[in-house]
C-alpha cells in the first residue's frame, strides 16, 4: 500500500483523471488530467482546485450514493482495489471509463483513477429531444447508462446524444428500470 506522498508523485504526471479522497470522502487533490477533462467538458468551474474540499457523495446523485459508499467501505475493510465501469458520454462522443479505487495511507484514504476504455463517435440517431420531454419540458436521464425516458409512445428508454449537453437546464436525474434492477437492486422504489 502506498502513502499520500507517493500517490501525489504518481498522479502529478498521470494522464488518467485522478483524485485523492480523505476518509470522509472529501476531495483533497485532483490532478492535471482532471483539470483538462473539466475544461474540455464544459465544467471549467471544477478545474484549478475549486473542487477541493467537496465531498464526493454530495456531488453524486442520491440513487447512486449507497452503491459508492459501500464500495469505499469495502476498499477500507478488505484493503483491496475496487473497480467499476461507468459511462460518461458527451453529445458528440460515447465514452466509457474504468474507475479504480485504491486504498492508501493514512488509513481510510483513497486514490481514485479513471481510465478511458472506449471513446467513439455516436451512431446516427433519429430520436428527437422533443419526444423525451414531459408536459413540463423536463427530460429524465438515467444516471448510469445515460439513456433518456421516452414520453411519446412507445414508452421506452433510448440513448439520445443530443440530451447529453452539459448546459441543459431541463434534465431530471433518474435510474432506468434495467440499471435499477442490475446495478442498484437495493434501491428499488
Ligand atoms: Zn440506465
Amino acid at each position: 500500500m502506498i502513502g499520500i506522498a507517493d500517490a501525489l508523485r504518481l498522479l502529478k504526471t498521470s494522464e488518467q483523471v485522478s483524485y485523492i479522497l480523505d476518509s470522509s470522502l472529501k476531495l483533497t487533490y485532483c490532478n492535471k488530467a482532471w483539470d483538462k477533462f473539466a475544461r474540455q467538458n464544459s465544467a471549467p468551474h471544477l478545474a484549478g482546485g475549486t473542487a477541493i474540499g467537496q465531498n464526493l457523495l454530495s456531488v453524486t446523485h442520491k440513487s447512486l450514493r449507497p452503491f459508492y459508499s459501500n464500495a469505499f467501505r469495502s476498499v477500507t475493510r478488505e484493503n483491496k482495489v475496487w473497480e467499476s465501469e461507468y459511462e460518461c458520454s458527451s453529445p458528440l462522443l460515447f465514452r466509457k471509463f474504468l474507475m479504480r479505487v485504491h486504498p492508501i495511507t493514512p488509513n481510510g484514504w483513497f486514490l481514485v483513477t479513471n481510465s478511458i476504455l472506449v471513446e467513439l463517435g455516436h451512431a446516427p440517431s433519429e430520436n428527437r429531444s422533443v419526444d423525451y420531454a414531459d408536459p413540463d419540458g423536463q427530460i429524465s436521464l438515467c444516471v448510469h447508462c445515460r439513456c433518456s425516458k421516452r414520453i411519446a409512445p412507445p414508452e421506452r428508454w433510448d440513448f439520445v446524444p443530443s440530451n447529453l449537453k452539459p448546459n441543459m437546464t431541463n434534465i431530471k436525474q433518474d435510474l432506468c428500470p434495467l440499471c435499477r434492477e442490475y446495478f442498484y437492486p437495493s434501491h428499488r422504489s
